[in-house]
């Protein structure tokens, strides 16, 4: 089902498209939809050709290479959304990573290394993102990020990501205070489990995915599309007011205790 609002006078940055199953193209499909003019970056020239193919049909977009953890590349990337779109309304940032040797064992032998690749790729990256934004955001813009429960409440293996997660929900407040003034909305989308490159990276995600099935109040899990219309009602003028909130959309998956 479509959601009809008009925002062909907008424009958005999506970070983090590594294929059709990424949530950031669900939630980029939603912005196109709606007629926005959107740009994409993605990390490594290994993601290139999926990126130019899943674009080629819609004119308003375009795509660089961006690694968000590299400043200059930062700057370059800014420097094209200056250049495409002048200001900007919408930034998506969809990406995380934690290396797998710190989501295989007890979370207790997290190395340094790991602790600070983590956090850095998955939550400082929106700090950095948001600064380098902040110049060309609109009055009134509204930027989202992906979260996990797993900030919450302890789900095996996710180790480093689940206190990666509690800095970038930290962040998202901190963030929003500051543009406060602006009313520059700032929040992020906490998802359930979905079927992505970056969710086949956990390990035992297949039995969490579907034990979220089992669990979730509609017996089911979220899907990216609901994932996409959430990210629409919050980037646009529908989520006025809200700023600064960690958003759910997991079927129910949360209010629940544990069947089995
Ligand atoms: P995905 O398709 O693998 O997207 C993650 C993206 O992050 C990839 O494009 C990846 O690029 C990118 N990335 C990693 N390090 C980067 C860096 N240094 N600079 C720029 N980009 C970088 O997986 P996804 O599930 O859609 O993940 C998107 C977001 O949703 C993440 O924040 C994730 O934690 C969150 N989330 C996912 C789920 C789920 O179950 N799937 C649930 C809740 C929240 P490479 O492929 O090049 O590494």
């Amino acid at each position: 089902m479509s959601v009809t609002i008009d925002l062909s006078n907008k424009t958005a940055l999506v970070m983090g498209v590594a294929n059709a199953r990424s949530l950031g193209w669900a939630i980029a499909e939603q912005l196109l939809l709606a007629g926005c003019r959107v740009g994409f970056s993605y990390q490594g020239e290994r993601l290139q050709g999926e990126l130019e193919k899943l674009t080629k049909d819609h004119p308003n977009t375009w795509i660089q290479q961006a690694d968000a953890t590299v400043e200059e590349d930062l700057t370059a990337l800014f420097a094209r959304v200056k250049q495409e779109f002048g200001e900007l309304d919408y930034l998506v940032h969809s990406i995380a990573f934690a290396p797998r040797t710190a989501m295989e064992g007890r979370f207790l032998d997290t190395t340094t290394e790991d602790w600070n690749t983590a956090l850095n790729v998955s939550a400082y990256t929106l700090v950095a993102c948001a600064r380098h934004a902040e110049p060309l955001l609109r009055e009134g813009s509204s930027i989202v990020s992906l979260t996990y429960h797993a900030s919450q409440q302890v789900v095996p293996k996710y180790n480093v990501m689940g206190v990666a997660k509690a800095a970038l929900e930290a962040a998202t407040r901190y963030l929003a205070a500051d543009f406060g003034e602006r009313e520059i909305r700032v929040n992020t989308i906490s998802a359930g489990p979905m079927r992505t490159i970056a969710a086949r990276s956990i390990p035992g995600f297949g039995g969490l995915y579907d034990k979220g099935a089992r669990n979730a109040a509609f017996g089911r899990n979220a899907t990216s599309e609901e994932v996409g219309k959430l990210a629409l009602f919050l980037l646009s003028d529908l989520g006025s007011g809200i700023t600064g909130q960690t958003v759910y959309v997991d079927a129910g998956l949360s209010i629940m205790t544990v069947k089995e």
